[in-house]
């Protein structure tokens, strides 16, 4: 595995391994590997010739008061998961190369970025679309793989691929979860014992509400109504949102008998860390449009 931190260094390597007729492969990641991108990276394996994993922190992605400069960073440990993935280069850029002063040049996404997490992290979207779409002139990839895990996040890339032209194959993997439910996070690391152990309720919560759906129930309210207050009984949980929703467009929905599928999202604090969720019901019996 090659290790790569200049920006112009990646750009001739991936205009050689172009060049040679061979495809490439991306998987863009904040770092402190674990199962779930080392999923992604194998599934990248299986698709191209070469595979990238990128680890960058984003400053842009931040909000004032949030985790950026404690975020959790383990260089070597990301060396050996993403080697033993199966990772071909690994592309580590710092943020004065990725932001030169003075930087002033933002990708924003409408309307998809302003509800759920978007609406809890102003500006958010606008840092992940605009190193997203660094990374792809930076890597130049066939195709770039993103966890469903950030249900959100593949909406507003969709989105800006097919508005920004990028001629890149968006390759969705599913959510890796620990054996008691929780999905996999850098940002779990941050949980004490006990916020560790409530922290299963997202996932507990998602089930619900499916069993629920399977039962017949189509009613949102009641569902979002039910899933509140089994999370609320968990002492240290204190939800953000609470969303059932189209699962492409995330456009909330009230009566569930009008669709096929949906996408149930939550966000929830635990202590000073917050972590999200989600699950895809289908509905049975419900139309398709
Ligand atoms: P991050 O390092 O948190 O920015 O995540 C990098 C990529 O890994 C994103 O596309 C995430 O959606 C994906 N990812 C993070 N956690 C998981 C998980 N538990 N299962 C699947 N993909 C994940």
């Amino acid at each position: 595995m090659k290790l790569i931190s200049g920006i112009q260094e990646m750009q001739l390597e991936s205009r050689s391994t172009r060049s040679e007729g061979r495809t490439i492969a991306v998987v863009p990641t904040m770092g402190f590997l674990h199962a779930g991108h080392a999923s992604l990276i194998s599934m990248a394996r299986r698709k191209a010739d070469v595979v990238i994993t990128t680890i960058f922190v984003n400053p842009t992605q931040f909000g004032p008061g949030e985790d950026y400069q404690r975020y959790p960073r383990d260089l070597e440990r990301d060396y050996n998961v993403a080697e033993s993935h199966g990772t071909d280069i690994l592309f580590t850029p710092d943020a004065p190369s990725m932001y030169p002063e003075p930087y002033r040049t933002f990708v924003d996404v409408d309307s998809v970025t302003q509800m759920l997490e978007g609406a809890s992290r102003p500006g958010h979207f606008r840092g992940v679309a605009t190193v997203v779409a660094k990374l792809f002139h930076i890597t130049d990839p066939h195709f770039a793989f993103f966890g469903q895990k950030d249900a959100q996040q593949v909406v507003v890339i969709r989105q800006m691929v097919r508005d920004l032209n990028f001629d890149v194959e968006i390759v969705v993997g599913p959510i890796v979860r620990e054996e008691d439910g929780l999905a996999l996070s850098s940002r779990n690391t941050y949980l004490s014992p006990t916020e560790r152990d409530h922290s299963t309720i997202l996932h507990q919560a998602l089930k619900l509400a499916e069993d629920m759906i399977a039962g017949g129930e189509r009613n949102s309210a009641r569902i979002i109504a039910a899933m509140k207050s089994l999370i609320d009984d968990q002492s240290s949980a204190r939800i953000d949102y609470l969303s059932i929703a189209h699962p492409d467009t995330l456009r909330e929905i009230s009566d569930l008998n009008e669709h096929h599928e949906i996408r149930i999202l939550v966000a929830a604090w635990f202590g000073v860390t917050r972590l999200i969720d989600n699950t895809t019901v289908e509905v049975r019996g419900g139309n398709s449009r």
